[in-house]
């Protein structure tokens, strides 16, 4: 079999280190340790101290554990809005956010604008007591402005602000104290096995699922704040937890702290650059998100001229996996994966072989 690279976003080609971690894993019996021991408590503070490192996490945060960003999203609802939420929305993965808070009938409101494409008016009702923006729109490769974050911060402080980064963290600075909650899944930057998704919150985010007990309402069971909280604080989660995926994910981190999270996201720039200009330079692709400010670094995504059909056939005989299109644009776009796993010589490859296209 001919070795394939994934380049798509989520899941996506594994971290160069996990084999051996893996390895190690299972000599080790990490997947049969007992969740509520000493070992898995020592694997669980590692994960959170070397994650927040990585991240740059103020003082302040807690991190907890779920499966998946969809579980956080409700999460967010049931523990942080009592009425009202409000999205920006300008592609598939804010909008499924916003479509959750409308099943959980939270009254969200909405600013939405073409996908791809930034938002005019930062202007939120008053009521809404959550803002929630996405980092990195996966769908169509849109990056939320920071500058637009920090403006939402000053404009709104007593509001919670909610940031995905599942296609973000660690690959593109990010100032935490813009917001109060922020969350991801491992599959996409991480370059590890789906099934884990970490969730970031401040004591704001505390306060405010204690205020919504107190006002009667119902915030979930097992994962309720309080109760990740309270397991939290003994290195523990309430469920049998992903034990493999939180040790997994322990030691990625502390590999990227060795190679440094500058040097990650520095890294990330570079190829971001040189394969918007390969995309630029060919004769069939164009870069879908039109301003510089807010082409996603993660997550790159093209128009072909006529279908991607031909483009992906091509790629995929060098042994590049990249993805279509997201929803409707399944058969006209491409979106390539720039995580931290692919390194700049192998991008700089994919980079001529598109200009050449
Ligand atoms: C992939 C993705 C999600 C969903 O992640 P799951 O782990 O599948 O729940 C949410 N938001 C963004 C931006 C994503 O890219």
């Amino acid at each position: 079999m001919k070795y394939k690279t994934f380049f798509t976003p989520g899941p996506s080609q594994i971290y160069f280190t996990v084999e051996g971690h893996l390895k190690t894993a299972l000599q080790e019996n990490v997947p049969s340790i007992s969740h509520r021991g000493a070992a898995f408590k020592e694997i669980f503070a590692s994960a959170r101290n070397s994650l927040k490192a990585l991240l740059g996490l103020p003082d302040g945060f807690d991190i907890y554990f779920t499966s998946s960003a969809n579980q956080i999203w409700e999460r967010i609802i049931q523990n942080l809005i009592q009425e009202k939420s409000h999205h920006f929305v300008n592609g598939a993965f804010s909008k499924k956010f916003y479509d959750f808070a409308k099943l959980y009938q939270k009254n969200p409101t909405i600013t939405k604008s073409e996908d791809g494409r930034d938002f005019d008016s930062l202007a939120i009702e008053n009521k809404t007591e959550l803002i929630a923006v996405t980092l990195n729109e996966t769908s169509t490769g849109f990056a939320f402005d920071q500058e637009k974050l920090k403006a939402l911060r000053s404009k709104y402080p007593d509001k919670l602000i909610a940031a995905d980064g599942v296609s973000a963290f660690p690959a593109v600075p990010f100032d935490f104290q813009l917001v109060d909650t922020a969350y991801f899944s491992v599959q996409k930057c991480f370059g590890l096995p789906a099934g884990l998704g970490v969730w970031i919150v401040n004591k704001n985010c505390h306060q405010k699922h204690e205020a919504l007990k107190k006002a009667g309402l119902a915030t979930g069971s097992y994962h309720d704040l309080a109760t990740l909280r309270k397991s939290g604080l003994q290195n523990q989660t309430p469920e049998t937890p992903n034990i493999l995926g939180i040790y997994l994910l322990g030691k990625v981190a502390e590999d990227m702290i060795r190679k440094t999270t500058k040097a990650i996201q520095a890294e990330t720039a570079y190829k971001a650059a040189i394969l918007y200009q390969a995309i630029e330079n060919s004769g069939v692709l164009k870069p879908f998100v039109p301003d510089k400010q807010t082409k996603s670094k993660t997550v790159i995504v093209a128009e072909c001229a006529d279908g991607n059909s031909e483009v992906l056939e091509k790629m995929e005989k060098q042994g590049w996996i990249v993805a279509k299109g997201y929803g409707s644009y399944k058969n006209s776009h491409i979106r390539i994966a720039n995580f931290p796993t692919t390194g700049k010589e192998q991008m700089e490859q994919v980079a001529d072989f598109i200009t050449a296209l």
